[in-house]
């Protein structure tokens, strides 16, 4: 923590003069890197900082070099790197470590200014070999802006002149100024409109993964498939089941994200409302809450992240498993077919993220 207790970081100091300079460079233009890239740009046409400009870095010849080039981004490529005084390190956590130590640190390195970087999770931070590298020089700073969102809601958040939250925390601070880099970096993507809480990376790494491990990702998705399949068991419809497991799930995100758990259960029937407070804690006594605490053991201890990173250096067979089974899943085939049936046609095939680019084109969704 660095000293700093965790809290609420007051709005009213939130301030782009310490972007003053700087030649930020977005490492990545996927999810993150585009809209914060784009949020950054805007931040900074809007309230100007003498010498400060966004540039993305992305594989050359890749899909994301090309969407910033459509946005109206100056892509550097690896030669460039030197000429950056800020990283904003949006590349996939399992691919930070490689190329952070191979590529940047070499480039910073050579050309001569400190070495500056934040990150939008502290996963590879706080579980591998990169935490202590970037505790090293050339690196002068290190910190995190993790948004609570995804980067569609990153954008979408900050085009309507709002923002999504965000947790800040310091994993170095040698030049003294972290805390202020890393709150202008809030301030310019749109967090601090929102909320930014102040936490440690070691906490944010851990709740990340937690959450999505436990809850709105592998918990959800375990919870969904274990109903529906009870459903199938006793010879009910599959469409039927789709329909009423997953289909409406959108209406309790959406009203608990909005109101709360009490609030959700206002705005549904009292038969509902009856169900879920006498049923649902039956779900959870069956054994959850235990599964749960190892779930985050095995987080804490660092457990997690070795097998996530042995899964990558044997080429991912259980991520490559899991797709070649997904067209014989019942539940995905029946998911199909339901909402080919049931959803409103999307006008242009998806959902757009980002909005209007630099250059005010419109790019592709992705
Ligand atoms: P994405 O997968 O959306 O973006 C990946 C980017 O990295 C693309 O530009 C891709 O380029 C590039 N890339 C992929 N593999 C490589 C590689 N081997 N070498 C170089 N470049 C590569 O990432 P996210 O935006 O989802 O995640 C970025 C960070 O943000 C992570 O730390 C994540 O935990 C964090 N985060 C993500 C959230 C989200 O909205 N998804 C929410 C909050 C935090 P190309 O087109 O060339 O493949
Ligand atoms: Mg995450």
């Amino acid at each position: 923590m660095n000293g700093a207790a965790s809290g609420w970081i007051d709005p009213a100091t939130a301030t782009m003069c310490p972007l003053e300079g700087c030649a930020i460079v977005v490492l990545g233009y996927g999810n993150q890197g585009r809209a914060q890239a784009l949020n950054l740009h805007d931040s900074l046409k809007a309230a100007p900082r003498a010498g400060a400009g966004v540039r993305v870095w992305a594989r050359a010849g890749g899909a994301s070099a090309r969407q910033a080039l459509r946005d109206g981004f100056e892509v550097i490529d690896t030669a460039a790197l030197g000429t950056g005084d800020l990283f904003l390190c949006l590349l996939p956590d399992e691919v930070q470590g490689a190329f952070i130590t191979e590529t940047l640190t070499p480039a910073v390195r050579a050309g001569g200014r400190p070495g500056r970087i934040g990150f939008a999770h502290g996963g590879a931070l706080a579980f591998t070999e990169l935490g202590e590298h970037l505790r090293r020089p050339p690196w002068v700073e290190t910190f995190l802006v993790a948004p609570s969102g995804p980067g569609v809601d990153v954008r979408d958040e900050f085009a309507a002149g709002w923002g999504v939250p965000a947790l800040l925390a310091i994993w170095h601070d040698q030049s003294g100024a972290a805390y202020d880099r890393a709150l202008a970096v809030a301030t310019g993507i749109g967090a601090t409109r929102a909320g930014v809480w102040r936490t440690t990376v070691a906490a944010e790494a851990a709740v990340d993964l937690f959450g999505e491990q436990a809850v709105i990702c592998g918990g959800i998705t375990a919870l969904l498939r274990c109903a529906y399949q009870t459903l199938m068991r006793q010879g009910y419809d599959p469409e039927m089941a789709y329909l009423e497991c997953v289909h409406q799930l959108r209406l309790t995100a959406e009203l608990i994200h909005r109101h709360g758990v009490a609030g959700m259960r206002e705005r549904i029937s009292g038969t509902a409302r009856f169900g879920d407070l006498t049923r649902g804690p039956r779900l959870a006594e069956a054994g959850v809450a235990r599964a749960m605490a190892d779930i985050l053991s095995e987080i804490e201890s660092g457990a997690f992240m070795r097998e996530w990173q042995a899964e990558v250096r044997a080429g991912s067979p259980r991520l490559e498993a899991w797709r070649g089974g997904i067209d014989q899943d019942s539940m995905e085939m029946v998911g199909r077919d339901v909402r080919a049936h049931v959803l409103r046609p999307e006008p242009s095939g998806g959902r757009r993220s980002g909005g209007s680019g630099v250059s005010g084109e419109q790019g592709e969704s992705r």
